[in-house]
């Protein structure tokens, strides 16, 4: 797609949003509809749609139904199935993108670098790789999952095959025939491994850690149903709504913690294993040995069979180093492979940090977050006035679906454009207001399940601190963050 002819260029916008995916797009509806602009949206590839135009490999879908993963002021009553694939997710996002009329506010192929408050006229200096922006208000709309992590091996680039990430699949690569080595068994590696192995001559998939996994239980959803939803829009919302409460149950039975649900979740994937695998020696290589909800809990009825076909191997063994024609582990064995996917997830907390952000005196985003990364409400930081974060720090979630989390934080930012659209020149929020919300939120978190469930995953940072997720029930956060309590702003 080729960015399509912007309006010309206001002088200072009112809001600059940044990324163009669930978030960004989410953002610029709602100031569209609140009357805000003149409104920018800026995004660093060639089309919208952010994770679900980047992660193309074969097999991506949501492991969020369908009907609880998108926007509740956008409805799609035809979602095909329980749990839709990234094609029609992207197909959503355009459409939705272009029912709202965002597409002519949307400049495609345009990479934030950086900003500079300007205290003096109370504006962002805002740096693109096509120009420079001014802006009064910056929305960063950038999520946390785009800048794949490649490991840290050995000759990784030695290997003279094909070798690319999951969020990063060349599709020139015919796969078909070849002998192909994953490595990682995340949310990517389950979806796209057993893909890879019906058309591979051979896959050798390589596993550090194995993950919890529950049934799926995908299915499509039948037409009349979808008529029906068209029809009814009420039963939508139900279904919604049922989806919800199911996903918050969890929540509300205290998974972030270990506890009673730990012991029964835990039984249940044992069961799932079980069932799918009865070979002892495979099964024991599945068993996970930290507790279910330390790392991201994956569903699919599809891995498990996919590991048993003749032509799949499972490794274990550490790698010790990848070499011109394949990986070697510890053990000396050499994996002769023709490519190499890298199932190996994102840079988490580098995403948010790489970006050259200057606020109110000189400060650096990276000196505030010098000791780990922390927004009020993951929002809003001190000494960054009329600067809003969707998907900042501690708002990911293990356990709904992270677009309500959006769609909270698009109502509390849009609280705060209302204020400068009332005549505040800027909004910031208090240290002290961040400092109690951190608190509260890091209390929380020191004996949850992530820190205390035997895993290391990138839910932590470097320091071992939990910077990523929300350890509460969306509803907890809603109350929390819906709106913006003045008294915790600065209005200058
Ligand atoms: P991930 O969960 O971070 O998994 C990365 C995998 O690579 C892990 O198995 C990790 O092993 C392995 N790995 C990393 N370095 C390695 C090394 N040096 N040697 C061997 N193995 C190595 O990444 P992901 O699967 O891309 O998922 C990331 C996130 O994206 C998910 O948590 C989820 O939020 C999102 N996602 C969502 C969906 C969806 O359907 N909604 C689908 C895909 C992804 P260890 O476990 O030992 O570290």
């Amino acid at each position: 797609m080729t960015a399509p002819a912007t309006a010309s260029v206001p002088e200072t916008l009112e809001v600059l949003i940044v990324g163009a995916g669930f978030s960004g797009l989410a953002m610029a509806i709602r100031c569209r509809q609140a009357g805000i602009g003149p409104l920018r949206v800026i995004e660093k590839a060639a089309d919208i749609g952010g994770t679900w135009r980047e992660n193309t490999y074969p097999g991506a879908a949501c492991d969020v139904p369908s009907h609880l993963y998108s926007l509740s002021f956008a409805p799609k009553a035809d979602w095909s199935r329980m749990y839709a694939p990234q094609p029609e997710i992207q197909g959503y996002l355009r459409d939705t993108a272009e029912r709202h009329g965002l597409m002519p506010l949307i400049q495609l192929g345009t990479a934030f670098t950086g900003a500079t408050w300007d205290e003096a006229r109370a504006v962002w200096h805002v740096k693109t790789d096509r120009g420079p922006l001014t802006a009064r208000a910056i929305v960063s709309a950038m999520g946390g999952l785009h800048h794949p992590a490649y490991p840290d091996l050995p000759g990784r680039d030695a290997f003279t095959g094909p070798a690319f990430h999951t969020a990063a699949w060349d599709h020139a690569v015919d796969l078909a025939g070849k002998r192909v080595g994953v490595i990682g068994t995340g949310a990517s590696a389950v979806q796209v491994v057993p893909e890879l192995a019906k058309r591979a001559a051979h896959l050798t998939l390589f596993q550090r850690t194995p993950p919890w996994i529950m049934p799926k239980h995908d299915h499509a959803i039948p037409e009349a149903t979808q008529a029906r939803y068209r029809r009814l829009p009420f039963l939508r919302q139900l279904e919604r709504a049922r989806l919800f409460w199911l996903h918050e149950l969890r929540a509300l039975f205290g998974f972030t913690k270990v506890s009673k649900l730990t012991k029964q979740a835990e039984g249940l994937a044992r069961h799932h294993l079980a069932k799918a695998v009865p070979e002892r020696a495979l099964r024991a290589k599945l068993t996970p040995n930290y507790r279910l909800g330390c790392k991201r809990v994956l569903i699919s009825d599809e891995y498990y069979p996919a590991l048993q076909r003749p032509n799949v191997t499972l490794e274990t063994g550490d790698i010790a180093r990848i070499t011109e024609g394949g990986v070697t582990t510890a053990d000396g064995h050499a994996h002769a492979l023709d490519a190499i996917v890298y199932a190996t997830g994102f840079d988490v907390t580098g995403s948010f940090t790489r970006m050259d952000l200057v606020g109110r005196d000189g400060l650096r985003l990276t000196d505030a977050w010098a000791d780990g990364m922390g927004a009020y409400q993951g929002i809003t930081v001190a000494g960054f006035p009329n600067y809003f974060m969707l998907l900042g720090p501690n708002t990911g979630l293990g356990h709904n679906s992270i677009i309500s989390m959006i769609e909270v934080q698009a109502r509390h930012v849009l609280d705060c454009l209302e204020a400068l659209r009332k005549g505040a020149r800027a909004i910031e929020v208090r240290p002290e207001a961040q400092a109690r919300f951190l608190d509260r939120i890091q209390t929380r978190l020191a004996n949850s399940i992530w820190q205390t469930g035997g895993c290391r995953s990138w839910y932590l940072d470097a320091e071992g601190r939990n910077t990523t997720l929300w350890p509460d029930s969306v509803m907890a956060y809603r109350r929390s963050a819906r709106r913006a309590r003045m008294a915790d702003y600065r209005l200058g």
